[in-house]
Parts: C-alpha cells; structure tokens; sequence
C-alpha cells in the first residue's frame, strides 16, 4: 500500500509547539506513516541560525522523542550545499515508491515566500503543499501565487490523491508562537516553559544556549 509522508522543514532555533502541534495535528488528520521534521542547515532566504546546527538538531531529537509518527530526518545538515527544499524532495523521492503520497507542510508566511525559492515552480512535481494557518500571518497570498492556487488547490484536504501535485489549507490549534519570540524572551531573561517542550527546554539550560544579554 502506498505510504503516506509528511515533512516539515525549518530553522528550528528552538522547535517550539508550533511547530510540533501542527505537525502532530496533520499527522492524525491524514493517517501519516511518518512525519519528519528537517532542520536546514544554510537557510537562504534568512539570517544564520542563532545556535549551531548540531544543537538544533538535537533540540528536535528531544522534542519528537517518544511521540510517533513524528521523526527527524537529518538529510539536509549532511548536505555541503544550501538546503534547497527542492533537493531534500528529489531525494526523498529517490527512496519512495512512486504512489507514495508525500506531503510538504508550509506555515503560511513560508508559503507565502515561495516565489523566491529555488525552482518553486517544480516543488508540486514532488508533493503535495499542505498550508499551515497561523494566527499571525497576512490573509492575502501574494501576486505571483495566485495563477498557482487558482490551478492547484483543493478545498478538501481530504480529497487529496496521487503522490503529489496539490495544495490545500489545513487548519491547526492556532498557537501565536515563533522561535523569534521565543529568543526574545530567552535573550530578555524571561521564561519559555510550556513555549517548548520540557526536553528542549532542559537542553536549553544545559547547554547554555540563548543567554540573557543582560
Ligand atoms: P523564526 O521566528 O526564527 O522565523 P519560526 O518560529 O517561524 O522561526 P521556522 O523554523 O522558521 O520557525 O519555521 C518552520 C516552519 O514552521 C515554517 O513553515 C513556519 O511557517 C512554520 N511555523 C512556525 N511557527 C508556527 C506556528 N506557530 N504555527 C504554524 N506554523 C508555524
């Protein structure tokens, strides 16, 4: 039977339960086998990360530890070159059956940013786009993804078939966090418990990471 696979990239500086609830959440509401979370290593369309890519690694091996189908996948720290998504997908590619369902998960704000990726036009010959809502992006999608949602998006997420080719909105628990705020609150002196899973959170202290800049 066809395997179903989500994946969910990002800088994870730290992971924190916006990420991890709608990865779970998309996990349960489409039968997932797996749902692998891949830190970048050279983000291109950002800021370096604040802390080194082992520790964020590790920070996301102690977030999903225990709780499957979600997983890690390091494939794009191995990588010398950028992490262009398209690369992690072509590869990832390369280890499925060709029915294998593969789902790519984008808050809305990285979706959003898609016109600048590395040949975006060819991300939907590889997956399907599920769309993460968050309570604190724009409502508007930009110009140059209208013609692409117009051709390409479904209104039942359910309705979803083929390995790939599609997009659709999913809806999670709306939680207004981001590793941004959650820097902030670390550089201010401020407490991030219950922002990040109590495992990260101890990494956090243990390996001196984020200090107050007092
Ligand atoms: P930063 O504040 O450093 O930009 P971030 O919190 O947005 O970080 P990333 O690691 O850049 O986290 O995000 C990885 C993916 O998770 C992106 O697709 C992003 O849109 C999504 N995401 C992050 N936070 C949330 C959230 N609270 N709800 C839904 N999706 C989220």
């Amino acid at each position: 039977m066809a395997k179903k696979i989500g994946i969910l990239g990002g800088t994870f500086d730290p992971i924190h339960i916006g990420h991890l609830r709608g990865a779970l959440e998309v996990a349960e509401q489409f039968g997932l086998d797996e749902l692998r979370l891949i830190p970048c290593a050279h983000p291109p369309h950002r800021q370096s990360p604040q802390v080194s890519a082992a520790d964020r690694l590790a920070m996301v091996r102690c977030a999903v530890d225990g709780v499957p189908p979600l997983r890690v996948d390091d494939r794009e720290l191995r990588r010398e070159r950028p992490s262009y998504t398209i690369d992690t997908l072509e590869s990832l590619r390369g280890e499925l059956a060709p029915d294998d369902q593969l789902f790519l998960l984008l808050g809305w704000d990285a979706f959003c940013g898609l016109p600048g990726w590395h040949r975006w036009w060819e991300l939907l010959d590889h997956c399907h786009i599920l769309v993460l809502q968050r309570p604190d992006a724009a409502s508007e999608p930009p110009q140059a993804l209208r013609n692409l949602l117009a051709a390409r998006s479904v209104g039942d997420p359910q309705a979803l078939a083929g390995p790939g080719g599609s997009i659709a909105f999913v809806w999670q628990t709306p939680l207004e966090v981001s590793a941004t705020q959650i820097r902030e609150r670390l550089a201010g002196g401020r407490s991030v418990r219950f922002l990040v899973p109590d495992a990260v959170l101890a990494y956090i202290h243990a390996h001196g990471l984020y200090p107050a800049s007092n």
